[in-house]
């Protein structure tokens, strides 16, 4: 299609909501694309081809959405807002292939409606300009519903990118780091300035690409438990691992118990929780787990 009659432009965004009266909802993350290069960009690195199916949450007036139809097999796009829904009725009417749920992408039973629409087998593949409110409970709530997709690519807050993308020994690395990083491999793609969105928004944007795992990056007996290991060893970034757990177990283990059980996995008392590999942090709730 040429490029002057795509959605993503300024002069059509503009045409398109003063044409319905659209006004934007800051508490709906509403920062619509209106520069078709940055999409299309963003579609090469999800890695959409003509066999994939492809999740959408958010398609606003329909801007990525258009660019995925022309490439993906069938596009699946949630969407909360229902004003919305009469515009992609007639910007997205030359695409066969799209279907929009007026759901919250939350509450949605988003297994089922891929059963439903997805053909059996078909690689999937989540690709999203996110509303950055609702971020992490998207991408986390995405990775452990364990869907049958084949990766997530998503344009959010530069800042919360870094993060989960981040390795250890950076002042990025977290325990977001290690949720995300449990489940898939994390790569920054692309920076995005901030005047390709329509209105801009306050804060640097990121394009990050999670591959999903066939399985988690390492092997814990209770997932609960290390998740609960990471989150302790980070409460106080600048104390040292020791203190932190010591800390966290203050009414279950005595100091004696924390440290014999630090030697037993290999990890020095004086670390910070931020030196540690998801490795490490396996080793190390495994052996407190065993602990009882
Ligand atoms: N995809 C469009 C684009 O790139 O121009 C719009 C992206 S805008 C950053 C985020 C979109 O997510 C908006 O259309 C907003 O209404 C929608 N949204 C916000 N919260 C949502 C939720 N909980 N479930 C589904 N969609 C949501």
């Amino acid at each position: 299609m040429n490029q002057d009659k795509a959605i993503a432009t300024p002069k059509r965004t503009r045409e398109i909501l003063e044409k319905y009266g659209f006004y934007f909802k800051k508490s709906l993350g509403q920062n619509f694309i209106i520069d078709v290069n940055t999409l299309e960009n963003i579609v090469y690195n999800a890695g959409v081809d003509n066999q994939a199916g492809v999740i959408e949450i958010g398609p606003g007036i329909g801007a990525l959405t258009e660019q995925l139809a022309k490439k993906a097999d069938k596009v699946l796009a949630f969407e909360i807002d229902q004003r919305l829904l009469p515009i992609l009725d007639q910007t997205l009417q030359p695409y066969d292939n799209i279907r929009v749920v007026n759901q919250d992408i939350l509450k949605a039973d988003v297994p089922r409606i891929m059963e439903e629409y997805f053909d059996q087998g078909q690689p999937v593949h989540v690709v999203a300009n996110l509303p950055y409110y609702i971020t992490t409970p998207i991408l986390m709530n995405l990775l452990m519903a364990h869907l049958p997709i084949d990766s997530i690519t998503v344009m959010i807050q530069k800042e919360v990118a870094d993060r989960m993308a981040a390795e250890p020994n950076t002042k990025s690395y977290g325990s977001l780091s290690i949720a995300v990083q449990y489940y898939t491999e994390a790569k920054v793609v692309m920076d995005v300035p901030k005047t390709v969105f329509m209105p801009q928004p306050n804060v640097g944007s990121a394009v990050l690409h999670l591959a999903m795992r066939q399985q988690p990056a390492v092997q814990v007996d209770n997932e609960t438990f290390y998740f609960e290991i990471v989150r302790a060893s980070f409460v106080q970034r600048r104390k040292t691992i020791m203190n932190n757990l010591s800390r966290h177990f203050k009414d279950r283990l005595d100091k004696d118990a924390v440290r014999a059980a630090l030697e037993q996995a290999d990890i020095e008392m004086q670390r910070r929780g931020e030196s540690l590999t998801m490795e490490e942090f396996a080793r190390l709730a495994n052996v407190f787990n065993a602990l009882g």
